[in-house]
C-alpha cells in the first residue's frame, strides 16, 4: 500500500518539476542521482547570491545537512533557475519564511552576527526551518534548533538525532519532488 502510493507520487513530482522549468532547458530528473540514494533524494536548490558576507557559511551549513541525512540535499541553483530557498543578508535579527517543505527565504541577520553567534551554526539553523524543523527553545548547545538559546559560546552547526530523524521522515513522507500545501510561517530567529 505504502510503496504503491510511493511510485504513484513519482510522475506527478516530475510533472512538477516540467512545468517549473518550461520554456527552459530541463534539468536531468532523479535518475543522475546517486545510486545510492535511489528513489527518495530530494534535491532542495539555494541561491546564495543575496547573502554577502554569509555566502562561505550557507555553503558550510548546507554541507552540514547534505551530511546529516540522505532523504533531502542541498545544492546551489544553476544559473538562470529559480531556486527552493533564497539567501540574504541584512541587519536584523536572523529569520526565515518558511513557505513550504524546502522553499522560503533566509534573512542572515548581523545583529546576531555581531553579537557573537557562530555564522555556521545560524547558516544550518535557518535551513533547519527550510527543512520542517521548528525552533526548540530553550535548549543545549547539542540540539541546532535550539537556536540562540545555547548561547553564544555555542558554535555546534550539527542537527542532533532527533533532528535528523524528523527531516529524514518529512522527506520520507512526501517522497521526491512532492511538495504538501502549506501555510507560510516566519521563524523569527
Ligand atoms: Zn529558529
Amino acid at each position: 500500500m505504502r510503496s504503491s502510493k510511493f511510485v504513484r507520487a513519482l510522475p506527478a513530482a516530475v510533472t512538477a518539476v516540467l512545468a517549473l522549468t518550461a520554456g527552459q532547458a530541463v534539468a536531468a530528473p532523479a535518475s543522475a542521482a546517486p545510486a545510492e540514494h535511489t528513489a527518495a533524494a530530494r534535491t532542495v536548490t539555494y541561491d546564495a547570491s543575496g547573502a554577502a558576507e554569509f555566502k562561505d557559511a550557507v555553503a558550510k551549513g548546507a554541507a552540514v545537512w547534505n551530511e546529516s541525512v540522505v532523504n533531502v540535499q542541498l545544492k546551489p541553483v544553476a544559473s538562470g533557475q529559480r531556486a527552493n530557498v533564497r539567501i540574504i543578508a541584512d541587519n536584523g535579527w536572523p529569520r526565515t519564511l518558511s513557505t513550504g517543505l524546502g522553499s522560503g527565504t533566509i534573512y542572515f541577520g548581523r545583529e546576531a552576527v555581531d553579537e557573537g553567534y557562530n555564522t555556521v551554526r545560524i547558516s544550518s539553523h535557518e535551513l533547519g526551518h527550510i527543512l520542517g524543523l521548528p525552533d526548540m527553545k530553550p535548549g543545549p548547545c547539542s540540539s541546532l534548533m535550539s537556536g540562540s538559546t545555547a548561547g553564544v559560546s555555542c558554535t555546534n552547526p550539527n542537527p542532533n538525532a532527533a533532528e535528523k530523524a524528523e527531516v529524514e521522515d518529512s522527506f520520507g513522507l512526501v517522497g521526491a519532488g512532492a511538495t504538501a500545501a502549506a501555510t507560510p510561517r516566519m521563524y523569527r530567529d
